[in-house]
C-alpha cells in the first residue's frame, strides 16, 4: 500500500485513548451518542485510517453544539449516533494509490465522521458570532462545530419537511439533449441563457435560477468571502449547510435569505429595467420561501411560538414600565430565530437585562 501523503498532523497530547476519556463517556451519556477514533491501520472498507483522538478542546466544543440542536438531530433510529474522529478522508486513484481527500466531515450510516481539516478555524462560519445561538466574542463558532452541524444535516436529509424545503429552493433534476450545452455554458459564464445554473454531480446535473441561492454571505466576525459556495454544490449540500447556519448563525441566515434579497429589491427600484425589478422581486420572494418552510417544516417553528413565547416573557417582566420595550425587543430579535432553543435562550436573556 502506497500512500500520497506524508503525515504532518501534529499529535498533540492525545495519546492512544486521547486527552479526556472522561469526557468523551460523559458526552456519549449526556446525548445518547458514541464517541470513538481512529487507531491506525485500515478500516472495514481497507482504506487508511491513521492514528488520531479526540483531542480535549474539541470535546469541548463538540458538547457546545450538541446542546444547541433541536429534538431529533441525533437520529431517531435503535443504534446510536456514533462520532468518529478521523484524520482525513482517502480516495482510491485509478492507479489502486490511495490519496488523501480534503474534506472537513463526512456521513455515511450512522457514522458522523470529523476530519483534521475541520480543525483550523480559516472556513465558512468560523469566528461569527450570535446572540441566539449563544456564541459570543470571546467563544465565537469554530470550523469544527459548522462541519459537525452541517453533518448531521445528512442525517436528517431524507424527513418530509426536507424534501418540501428542497422543492422550495427550486432545485430542478435536468435530464435529456440540451443538459450537456447548458453545463458549457455555465462553466463559460457562470449561468446558462435560461437564466439558470447547472452543476453536475456524478452522473446527475441539477439546475437552479442565478440569483436564488445566495452569493458571498454576511458575517458577525468570520471572514470567509463566500460562504455559500459549497451549498451551491448540490441540493443535498444546500441543505445541509442552510441547516448548520439555522443552528449555528440564524442571524446571518436571515440577512443572505431575507434581508439582502428585500435590499436588492430597492436597489432595483432606481433602475430603468422593469425586467431587473422584476427579477429582484422574483428572487426576494423566492429566498423568502425557501427561509420559511426552513423554518416550518424542519424545525417546526411557528410565528405562533413566537407570539405565545412573548406573551410568556409579557407576564414574566415584573418591571411593568420596561416591559413594551423589552417585549417588542424579543419580537424584533425572535422574528430571526429558527429552533425553539433559540427562542428559549434569547428570552431568558431578554429577562436577565438590567
Ligand atoms: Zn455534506
Amino acid at each position: 500500500m502506497y500512500f500520497e501523503n506524508v503525515e504532518i498532523g501534529d499529535e498533540g497530547r492525545g495519546g492512544e485513548t486521547g486527552d479526556d476519556p472522561g469526557l468523551e463517556r460523559e458526552i456519549g451519556r449526556e446525548f445518547g451518542v458514541v464517541l470513538t477514533h481512529d487507531s491506525g491501520g485500515f478500516d472495514r472498507d481497507g482504506r487508511p485510517a491513521d492514528h488520531v483522538a479526540w483531542r480535549r478542546a474539541e470535546l469541548l466544543d463538540l458538547r457546545e453544539v450538541l446542546r444547541r440542536l433541536p429534538p431529533g438531530a441525533l437520529g431517531s433510529g435503535p443504534d446510536r449516533l456514533e462520532f468518529r474522529r478521523s484524520r482525513a478522508n482517502y480516495y482510491r486513484r485509478g492507479d489502486g494509490i490511495w490519496v488523501r481527500k480534503n474534506d472537513a466531515g463526512a456521513y455515511r450510516s450512522g457514522v458522523v465522521r470529523i476530519f483534521d481539516a475541520s480543525i483550523g478555524d480559516r472556513q465558512d462560519h468560523a469566528g461569527d458570532t450570535s446572540e441566539l445561538a449563544g456564541f459570543d466574542a470571546a467563544s465565537p463558532i469554530r470550523a469544527m462545530q459548522q462541519t459537525l452541524v452541517h453533518e448531521l444535516g445528512h442525517v436528517v436529509e431524507g424527513g418530509e419537511g426536507v424534501a418540501r424545503f428542497h422543492a422550495a429552493v427550486g432545485w430542478r433534476e435536468e435530464h435529456g439533449e440540451a443538459v450537456a450545452a447548458r453545463l458549457r455554458e455555465t462553466r463559460r459564464k457562470g449561468v446558462a441563457a435560461d437564466r439558470r445554473v447547472y452543476v453536475a454531480v456524478g452522473d446527475e446535473v441539477f439546475s437552479y435560477v442565478k440569483g436564488q441561492l445566495p452569493e458571498g454571505g454576511a458575517h458577525s466576525g468570520g471572514t470567509d468571502p463566500d460562504t455559500w459556495d459549497y451549498a451551491r454544490s448540490q441540493p443535498r449540500e444546500y441543505f445541509a449547510e442552510c441547516y448548520s447556519k439555522a443552528i449555528l448563525v440564524p442571524e446571518l441566515l436571515h440577512e443572505d435569505l431575507i434581508v439582502a434579497p428585500a435590499r436588492r429589491v430597492e436597489d432595483a427600484r432606481a433602475r430603468p429595467s422593469a425586467g431587473a425589478r422584476a427579477e429582484a422581486i422574483e428572487d426576494r420572494d423566492a429566498m423568502a420561501r425557501q427561509w420559511a418552510t426552513l423554518r416550518a417544516e424542519v424545525f417546526h417553528l411557528t410565528d405562533a411560538d413566537v407570539e405565545r413565547r412573548s406573551l410568556e416573557l409579557a407576564a414574566r417582566c415584573v418591571d411593568r414600565s420596561r416591559r413594551d420595550a423589552l417585549v417588542s425587543e424579543f419580537r424584533a430579535k425572535a422574528a430571526r430565530a429558527m429552533t425553539h432553543e433559540q427562542l428559549a435562550r434569547l428570552a431568558a436573556r431578554c429577562l436577565r437585562l438590567p
